[in-house]
């Protein structure tokens, strides 16, 4: 053994060596990576936790350390329930229990809390390790999962919001075919997820949209655009629905299509809703226009400012001005006249200010400075933001204005009629009480009793002629109220309420309404008393003048023809004294005969001129229709001598037939004609008789071409014995032309001249057209 020895152990010792050297190398090289291991297992995504039974943390790295927010030495030694809140020890220590009595590893999910208050989600994976020298300890593997979980949580709120959706979601894939749809489309539609799964949404379709719809659809979504439009789809049981489709791609990290997303919403309802308020909105706009003036709505805001929001179409009418500008809220009040605009827009604020009923009348001024009169309505109203909203109607009461405006103006002329009219008038109610009496009226009865129908009996009267009592029941205005008619021409005597008499004329009607019904009663009294005092007292001239005319006449017509019995006598012996004494007594004799004789023819003329004056009166007047154009041939038939003599032309109109005594017709026109021929000049004179037709009378003239008359004695002419000459100059007695009046006035009518001296004169005269005839 021994000289095997010291080789051996050399080449032991070499070898010792040399696994020495190994063992070394083997070290170095495990404590580098020890050192290296120590790194990552500090530095790993993960914490590692050793805990004990009681949950006392043995070892951490660093990571976990980080997560647990402490610093690596500190955490050693802490219990790791320090960390769980304080709701879930109990859950913890139980999985504790359980992983160290049975040796399953654990994991569970829970909120930590770190020193600072921090909570995160944190995943925990526990295993038992045995420990050589003690007993188990736990290992565990702690993550961070707080973003994990949130996400989670989104998901899950997302998918809770599909699931739960008022709408329905449908869910294809790239080529269309459907993956998902929430149960609201099956509640929708009818069908089931396993019976649309894997068909295209075409299902649906009801065939009433035209293809180009899809076409447009498929085209905007496969190109990776959003389509949003209206469907119409048929349901399982074959009902159709309109829905509102809003589809939309999904695309994966690359940008490819995988999916495609529909969000429908069924709008059947609201399109028969937005059907009926479309119907309804035409109804209500068609009622707008229909009915006269326009309706309007504007808004007043917190602030006081307007909104015109709407106008109806008849608002243009009533302005004059097109729709758009009168919705502009600047233009607002820029018609209305500028004397009424702050009344209104007190009223306006009056109005918002009480939040009661508004109505008010005001003018506006259109073109050429019309004006037209408007009433405004209107119910303002409180508006969710605090302001009002004016909801009304305008109306053109330009009409209604101008009526009331001349009712006012003639019941202010009636007023002042009533007070100025000078006959008396009163006013009764239906049931005859007096209401009241104008000023002229109470004059006449000296007060203005207002009494009733029982009452009339305080009016004192008598009815004229006869004079007998009026009873309170008969008086006219009684009989009116009674039997509701007019009483006209009643004359009474009455005993004014002053004491004094009068006479007036009463009259009363009745007034009634559209219908009939008696309203009232009106009395209209004129006092005549002055009237009838002045007639009695033309009638006492009248008969006085009368009789003396009479008187007068009688005594002209006896004088002119008991002197012409003297007259005789004086003639016949002048005569005969002319022919017995001529020549024998001194020549101065002679000449006086021949004056006495002069004398008295001059005397007869004038005597039987007075005469035919007197019997003109005197004489019964007989007229009846004559033919004035037989009348003019006899008087030219006696004037035939005197005609031819001074070579007189007569021409003459047709001549119509007239009322009027014929002997006194033929009289006048032989004194007309006469005198035309008598007072001619120089030249033969024409004669021209003409005749006009003026109502009920005829206007006769006869003109002449002779020498006239000078205007101051166009009047005189017809007064006796008026003559303009001598009778050297032109014979007569001045009574041809009052004969002629006298004759025209017995037939009522009227004489009268025109003339331009050296020019001829007319003279014209009026006779009543015979009854029945023109
Ligand atoms: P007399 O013819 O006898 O003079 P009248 O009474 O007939 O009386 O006429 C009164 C006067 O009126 C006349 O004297 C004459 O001056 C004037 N007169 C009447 N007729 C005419 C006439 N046709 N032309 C001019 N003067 C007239």
């Amino acid at each position: 053994m021994t000289d095997k020895t010291p080789a051996k152990n050399e080449s032991l010792l070499h070898e010792l060596q040399a696994r020495l050297a190994e063992l070394e190398a083997q070290n170095a090289e495990l404590a580098a990576a020890r050192a290296r291991y120590f790194d990552l297992y500090q530095q790993a995504p993960v914490g590692y936790l050793t805990l004990d039974e009681a949950g006392l943390i043995l070892e951490a790295n660093l990571t976990a350390a980080t997560l647990l927010g402490m610093p690596l030495d500190a955490l050693i030694g802490h219990s790791f329930f320090q960390f769980v809140l304080s709701e879930d020890w109990d859950a913890c220590r139980l999985r504790c229990e359980r992983l160290f009595a049975t040796g399953q590893p654990q994991s569970c999910e829970l909120q930590l809390l770190k020193p600072e208050e921090e909570r995160f989600w944190a995943r925990l994976e526990a295993t038992v390790a045995q420990r050589e020298d003690d007993g188990p300890v736990c290992r565990c593997v702690i993550s961070d999962v707080t973003a994990y979980k949130e996400t989670d949580l989104r998901l899950r709120q997302l998918s809770t919001a599909v699931e739960q959706s008022p709408v329905s979601i449908v869910i294809t894939d790239a080529g269309g075919a459907i993956e998902y749809v929430n149960p609201k489309f099956t509640q929708l539609t009818g069908y089931t997820l396993e019976e649309v799964r894997g068909q295209n949404p075409r299902v649906l379709k009801s065939g009433e949209l035209p293809a180009q719809v899809y076409e447009e659809l498929w085209q905007t979504i496969t190109a990776g655009g959003e389509w949003q439009g209206e469907l119409y789809n048929r349901k399982k049981n074959g009902e159709c629905y309109w829905e509102t489709a809003s589809i939309s791609p999904l695309f994966d990290a690359t940008g490819r299509i995988t999916h495609f997303v529909g969000v429908k919403e069924d709008i059947t309802e609201r399109k028969w809703a937005d059907e009926a308020l479309r119907e309804s909105e035409a109804r209500y706009r068609d009622l707008a226009a229909s009915i006269p003036g326009a309706i309007y709505q504007f808004h007043i805001d917190c602030e006081g400012a307007y909104t015109v929001s709407y106008m109806s179409d008849g608002a243009e009418h009533l302005f004059e001005r097109p729709l758009s500008e009168l919705t502009d809220s600047r233009l607002l009040f820029s018609d209305v006249h500028p004397d009424d605009l702050e009344g209104l827009q007190q009223s306006i604020t009056e109005a918002a200010r009480q939040r009661c009923r508004w109505v008010h009348e005001f003018r506006i001024v259109l073109s050429e400075g019309r004006i037209k009169w408007l009433r405004a309505s209107s119910n303002p109203g409180q508006t969710a933001e605090g302001g009002l909203r004016w909801n009304g109607v305008l109306l053109d009461i330009t009409e209604r204005r101008q009526a009331e405006l001349a009712l006012r103006r003639s019941e202010a002329m009636l007023q002042r009629i009533f007070e100025i009219l000078p006959v008396g008038l009163w006013f009764t109610d239906a049931g005859g009480k007096l209401l009241r009496g104008n000023p002229a009226g109470i004059e006449i009865w000296g007060a203005e009793p207002l009494v009733p129908p029982s009452e009339y009996g305080v009016f004192k009267a008598r009815r004229l002629p006869g004079r007998e009592e009026i009873a309170p029941e008969e008086w006219a205005l009684a009989h009116t109220i009674r039997e509701h008619r007019v009483i006209t021409d009643e004359v009474l005597e009455i005993d004014a309420f002053d004491g004094q008499k009068k006479i007036i004329l009463n009259y009363t009607a009745p007034v009634l309404d559209d219908t009939g019904e008696l309203q009232g009663a009106i009395v209209v009294n004129v006092d005549i008393t002055a009237r009838k005092r002045a007639e009695e007292q033309l009638e006492h001239y009248a008969a006085e003048l009368q009789r003396s005319n009479q008187d007068l006449q009688q005594f002209a017509y006896v004088a002119s023809h008991d002197l012409q019995e003297p007259l005789r006598t004086i003639s016949g012996f002048a005569r005969l004294l002319a022919e017995r004494y001529q020549g024998q007594l001194d020549e101065p004799a002679d000449e006086f005969i021949i004056f006495i004789l002069e004398g008295v023819g001059r005397m007869r003329d004038l005597l039987q001129s007075l005469l035919a004056y007197s019997r003109v009166g005197s004489h019964e007047l007989r007229p009846y229709p004559v033919k004035v154009g037989e009348v003019l041939r006899q008087v030219m038939n006696d004037l035939h001598v005197a005609l031819a003599e001074s070579d007189t032309e007569i021409t003459h109109d047709p001549l119509p037939t007239v009322w009027a005594d014929p002997v006194q017709l033929a009289q006048l026109l032989q004194n007309l004609i006469g005198n035309a021929i008598k007072f001619r000049g120089a030249a033969p004179v024409h004669i021209h008789i003409s005749a006009e037709c003026r109502h009920d009378r005829w206007k006769l003239s006869v003109s002449d071409s002779g020498i006239g008359i000078e205007p101051q004695y166009h009047e005189a002419i017809f007064e006796p014995f008026r003559r303009l000459h001598t009778a050297e100059q032109y014979p007569g007695t001045g009574m041809g032309l009052p004969i002629c009046k006298r004759i025209i006035a017995r037939h009522g009518g009227r004489i009268w001249v025109e003339s331009v001296p050296g020019r001829g004169s007319t003279f014209y005269f009026t006779l009543p057209v015979p009854s029945g005839r023109a």
